[in-house]
């Protein structure tokens, strides 16, 4: 199989998200066709592609005739069937890998990965019994994090376990048959780094960014990230040796603690473009999306510096809890750029959007992009 595929070729992308969408947005202007894969109408990727088929993802022949109709598959969400697939790497080259993503459905298998691989990693144990629950307990001891070992994201399914409690009741509130207990991290940071891996081996790394969560979901990030630059260098070689571990083809984001004492420990991994890398679309000499199109197409990686600080706040559908957001007000403020994904139903919780503002350094971009996100509807929390 050919391992350079040009414009002109045909992309296949399974999931129909707002990171599929600034993906074709970037296939496209480089002369891809963009075929999408999702199960939903009227999709954020769906709206940007040349063709979207929609199909449930365990329609096994609507998958092969998706697969057989393009020239290389990716994916932009993790929760794809596994089987799904692999049913489109029998017709065609798949990247990354499905082997990378079933590590990276499921936390445990995720931590283990990256504990044979030597990585630093927050304490761990896995948990399939209240029983399990007790004793992960007394090793981890308190505070901890329950989180489900599938289907996680965004905090969905964690709670912190701070006080004794009655590990039968925890168990049996939880529906997931299987969990994992973390040691609660004292973190001075959270941060992020994406690397970008080609068939050839060929590795760039985009600047660490800075990030601050909010009810466990990423509200804002800054770059150049605030930290020494030994920490941006062994942050780069961390992601690197997982990238090279993986023999990732495509983009890897790894998500980090910043302790105290300077050492980082890996939260998460994510084989795709990341919420803490949409800065990149504006302030960053390539983006993530065109290098996600540049890794998988076996394309020359592009160069990865920061042009300008920048700060990126995402745009939740709580923003609009009061009416429509101002748009002009925030517009009106100096360097700050709207994305919004096309989603037409604002959830509290749900991407809608994000906002990237400019500045001189990394606290003015902070301060310019929160102040164009109050002004969009100063009622909202
Ligand atoms: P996750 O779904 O694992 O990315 O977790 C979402 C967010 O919850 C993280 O970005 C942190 O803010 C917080 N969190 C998760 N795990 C831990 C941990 N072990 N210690 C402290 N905070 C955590």
């Amino acid at each position: 199989m050919s391992e350079r595929y040009l414009p002109g070729a045909t992309i296949g992308v399974m999931g129909g998200g707002q990171l599929g969408r600034m993906f074709a947005i970037a296939a496209r202007r480089m002369g891809y066709r963009v075929e999408v894969f999702t199960p939903e109408e009227d999709s954020p990727a769906g709206q940007f592609a040349d063709l979207t088929r929609i199909a449930d993802y365990t329609n096994e022949a609507a998958v092969r005739r998706f697969a057989g109709d393009v020239d290389v598959i990716t994916f932009e969400f993790e929760n794809i069937p596994i089987e799904t697939v692999e049913w489109c790497a029998h017709e065609r080259e798949v990247r990354p890998a499905g082997a990378i993503l079933h590590i990276a459905q499921n936390r445990l298998r995720e931590k283990n990965f990256l504990a044979s691989a030597g990585v630093p990693l927050a304490p761990f144990r896995a948990v399939r019994s209240a029983h399990e629950l007790a004793s992960a307990m007394e090793q981890i001891g308190r505070p901890a994090i329950l989180k489900t070992a599938a289907f996680g994201y965004d905090g969905k399914g964690q709670q912190t376990i701070n006080a004794r409690e009655d590990f039968d009741e925890i168990w049996s509130a939880s529906s997931a048959d299987e969990l994992v207990l973390e040691g609660a991290i004292d973190f001075e940071k959270e941060l992020s780094i994406i690397v970008a891996r080609g068939p050839d081996g060929a590795m760039a790394t985009f600047p660490t960014c800075e990030n601050i969560h909010r009810n466990h979901i990423l509200d804002l990030t800054v770059v150049p990230a605030r930290v020494h630059e030994s920490v941006e260098r062994e942050a780069a070689q961390l992601a690197c040796g997982i990238a090279e571990k993986l023999e990732l083809v495509g983009l890897l984001a790894v998500e980090m603690f910043l302790k105290g004492s300077g050492e980082l420990l890996v939260n998460e991994l994510a084989p795709r473009p990341h919420n803490s890398g949409h800065w990149t679309i504006e302030a960053c000499a390539t983006s993530q999306f065109e290098q996600q199109v540049r890794a998988v197409c076996g394309l020359p990686l592009g160069a990865t510096e920061i042009l300008r600080p920048a700060a990126m706040a995402n745009l939740l559908g709580d923003v609009w809890q009061g009416g429509e957001p101002d748009w002009g007000k925030a517009l009106a403020l100096e360097g700050v750029h709207l994305h919004l994904y096309g989603k037409s139903e604002p959830r509290p919780r749900r991407k809608m959007g994000h906002l990237t503002a400019f500045g001189a350094n990394a606290d003015e971009a902070i301060a310019r992009v929160t102040k164009a996100r109050s002004e969009l509807n100063p009622a909202a929390k």
